[in-house]
């Protein structure tokens, strides 16, 4: 069975003292012990957030890495570093990467497989654009970025999916819940072509885009949708009704 996942990915925002207020809320309330659940704060917050967090069962990402160890790389951080500093995931691949600051589908694939050898886990983030979804292109699109992964990376059991459509980030306009399961199966059948029935059935599939207190539950029924990846909501409070959307 899939555990359940929910991440928050905080993007650019946040300070000591609008995180230190985030990760108390977490640590104060009683979390579903069937959900995973993981914070991704801007780098620089990683050590604050492993100091002030004392509830187990969440756990802290970093939103980017750089595939070398160390090295004169200025401005990056390596996948061993975030380890160092105590985190457990990466998320790689999100849209804002891919088009603000061009990262490639076979950079992103070195990244993967670099944190992966490092010992952290990936949520790597997949999605369309909207002309990309307005001419039918959606499944192409997603099927591209995984197909740069899959040619690097053959055992994906520390792989989570974030199917993220472009159009649906920070809009307030989330996809309906029928048209996010119709792409999360049919991600999850290319996946079994790929890479086995097996390791396909065994995949986290979360969705992100315009994830919120109130819709979060829309999706519980959804079987091919194993979590969300938050962003805007999970710097507030509504993030802990989304952990506990399907109580
Ligand atoms: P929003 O939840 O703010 O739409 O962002 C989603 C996202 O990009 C998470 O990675």
């Amino acid at each position: 069975a899939r555990k359940f996942f929910v991440g928050g990915n905080f993007k650019m925002n946040g300070s000591v003292s609008s995180i230190k207020k985030i990760v108390e809320g977490l640590n104060a309330v009683e979390l579903p012990s069937d959900v995973e659940v993981v914070i991704a704060p801007p780098a620089l917050y990683i050590p604050l957030t492993k100091e002030l967090l004392t509830n187990p069962l969440v756990k802290v990402a970093a939103q980017n890495s750089f595939p070398k160890a160390s090295g004169a790389y200025t401005g990056e951080i390596a996948a061993p570093q975030i380890k160092d500093a105590g985190a457990d995931w990466v998320i790689l691949g999100h849209s804002e990467r891919r088009t603000i600051l061009k990262e490639t589908d076979e950079f992103i694939a070195e990244k993967t497989l670099h944190a992966l050898e490092s010992g952290l886990g990936v949520i790597l983030c997949i999605g369309e654009l909207l002309e990309e979804r307005d001419t039918g292109m959606t499944l192409v699109v997603c099927n591209r970025q995984l197909d740069a992964v899959i040619d690097k990376v053959k055992d994906w059991s520390n792989i989570v999916i974030a199917y993220e459509p472009v159009w649906a980030i920070g809009t307030g306009l989330a996809a309906t819940p029928e048209d996010a399961q119709a792409t999360h199966s049919a991600i999850r059948q290319y996946l079994a072509e790929k890479l086995g029935e097996d390791q396909a059935a065994n995949i986290r599939i979360l969705y992100g885009g315009s994830v919120n207190g109130k819709n979060a539950p829309s999706f519980s029924s959804c079987p091919d949708i194993d979590g969300y990846l938050v962003g805007g909501a999970s710097l507030k409070p509504e993030f802990i009704d989304i952990i506990k959307s399907r109580e």
